[in-house]
């Protein structure tokens, strides 16, 4: 047993300190572990409370009324208490990783330095009681307090056996914006191919937890020991592409970095920002004057984020709203109510302002000379959206004062000819509001009928 403790006092859920008193009213050793007092300490509001215990799993099981068998073989029974799940897990010590993923095998102990040591990191890895105070075998306060990630134990040995520690690593120095130790940093390049071996799930959840985290910059990290080679070599070529033209001042990878920082902390807004110009890999010229142009380059990161989405198992809900705005990052404006209008059509009402918030984070990571283009005009661009929407102009065709049983009653045949007069009248509308009556769309309506070949 290690012999650092320190009397600190934790607020712990009702639920919690209960299933603690039970256990240790039985003889039976008790604490919080790992993230839960990681996140007390730094005053933060933990996701789950889970316990560990020298207790085996069916001495908990006989213990409380309502137990769920979760993870019974690792030794991990759900206790519910006073309206809460509690994850009670048996002090264990886990065996080989032969496949760098999952223990092969687990033996539980009675011994909670045993099941400290086998955690990932130090600030991870300390265990409270009320009558006891904290337990931090591997200096994990004095690391939280200096703002340090640091593996328990020999760094390269705890990634050899799990690769996605690696990963983990990243995203927790993101989460609280911390030091990556550098005998634990060199371990984490050394170690950097492994990640092979981790499935595409695994690899989504953890750099959406970084992505989503308060300093998303620590995306850069992933670069600098080798991970993106793995995972995203393309981001490699990002942050080897110039961008020499009077809008930018850094290259591609750095100037992501910088959208990722401008959009709050929104999972659709994060991934459009780290995806939105990946198609300039795919477009880039160099005119005579030496000036870098990437045409077309909104439509290729589309595809590419699509793809790129897709092979991390993401959701289709996710997979179409990113899409679709690295679709339309960058489409023009020039303050009109117009051009808002046509834009708000293309990209759905509803989406209107997740586009803007990326076209201003695009523009905030760009030259002061773009900045100064762009940002005035995003401001007015902004004050025409909520004159549209506060004037209920329509946006689309379920807005139009006119509809296709309209139409046919007024003669028309049913068949495909119906949408296209539809969508004609729609691009008169987006133009001027005024025009959307039934008075004014009907003899519109006609015109156009007659104008078409037969
Ligand atoms: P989060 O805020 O993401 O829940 P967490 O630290 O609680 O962070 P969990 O994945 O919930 O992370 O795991 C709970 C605890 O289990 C960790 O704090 C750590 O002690 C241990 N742990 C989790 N995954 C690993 C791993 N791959 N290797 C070693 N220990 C791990
Ligand atoms: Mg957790």
């Amino acid at each position: 047993m290690c012999h650092s403790h320190t009397d600190a006092a934790l607020t712990l859920p009702a639920g919690a300190a209960k299933i603690l008193q039970i256990l240790q009213a039985a003889g039976h050793e008790a604490y919080v572990v790992g993230g839960c007092v990681r996140d007390a300490l730094l005053g933060r509001t933990p996701g789950d409370w889970d316990i560990t215990t020298s207790a085996a799993p069916q001495e908990v099981k006989a213990l409380f009324r309502r137990t769920i068998d979760t993870g019974i073989q690792h030794g991990t029974i759900t206790v519910r208490m006073m309206g809460e799940s509690y994850e009670v897990t048996t002090y264990r010590v886990d065996g080989i990783y032969e496949d760098g993923r999952h223990p092969k095998e687990v033996t539980f102990t009675r011994s909670l330095s045993e099941d400290l040591r086998r955690r990932d990191f130090t600030i991870n890895a300390m265990a409270y009681c009320p009558g006891e105070g904290l337990v931090d075998c591997f200096g994990g306060i004095q690391d939280l307090k200096d703002g340090i990630l640091r593996a328990v134990g020999v760094p390269s040995e705890r990634f050899a056996e799990d690769a996605l520690r690696i990963l983990r690593a990243v995203r927790f120095s993101a989460q609280l914006d911390f030091t990556i130790e550098p005998v634990t940093l060199a371990a984490i390049r050394d170690f950097a191919p492994s990640l092979t071996k981790i499935s595409a799930e695994r690899i989504r959840v953890e750099l959406d937890k970084l992505l989503c985290s308060g300093h998303p910059e620590h995306f850069l990290t992933l670069y600098q020991t080798g991970i993106t080679d793995i995972i995203f070599p393309e981001f490699n070529r990002m942050m080897e592409m110039p961008q020499n033209n009077p809008w930018h001042s850094y290259n591609v990878g750095i100037h992501t970095i910088e959208v990722m920082k401008a959009v709050p902390a929104d999972r659709v807004l994060r991934w459009s920002a780290l995806l939105h110009d990946t198609g300039k890999l795919e477009t880039r010229s160099t005119d005579e004057k030496g000036t870098d142009h990437f045409y077309g380059h909104a439509k290729e990161s589309a595809a590419f984020a699509d793809r790129f989405l897709k092979k991390l198992r993401f959701d289709n809900h996710t997979i179409d709203q990113v899409v679709l705005l690295v679709r339309w990052h960058d489409s023009w404006f020039d303050g009109s109510a117009r051009v808002t209008r046509r834009v708000m059509n293309r990209v759905g009402a509803e989406n209107f302002m997740d586009l803007l918030a990326i076209a201003r984070a695009d523009a905030m990571a760009k030259s002061a000379y773009a900045k100064e283009q762009l940002l005035p005009k995003y401001d007015e661009v902004e004050k025409r959206y909520h004159e549209i929407k506060d004037a209920g102009e329509c946006t689309s065709l379920k807005d139009l004062s006119i509809s296709g049983r309209d139409l046919i009653a007024a003669g028309m045949k049913p068949g495909p000819e119906i949408g296209e007069t539809l969508q004609y009248l729609l691009t008169l509308v987006l133009e001027d509001p005024a025009l959307n009556t039934r008075e004014t769309l009907l003899p519109r309506a006609e015109q156009f009928r007659r104008s078409r070949p037969q």
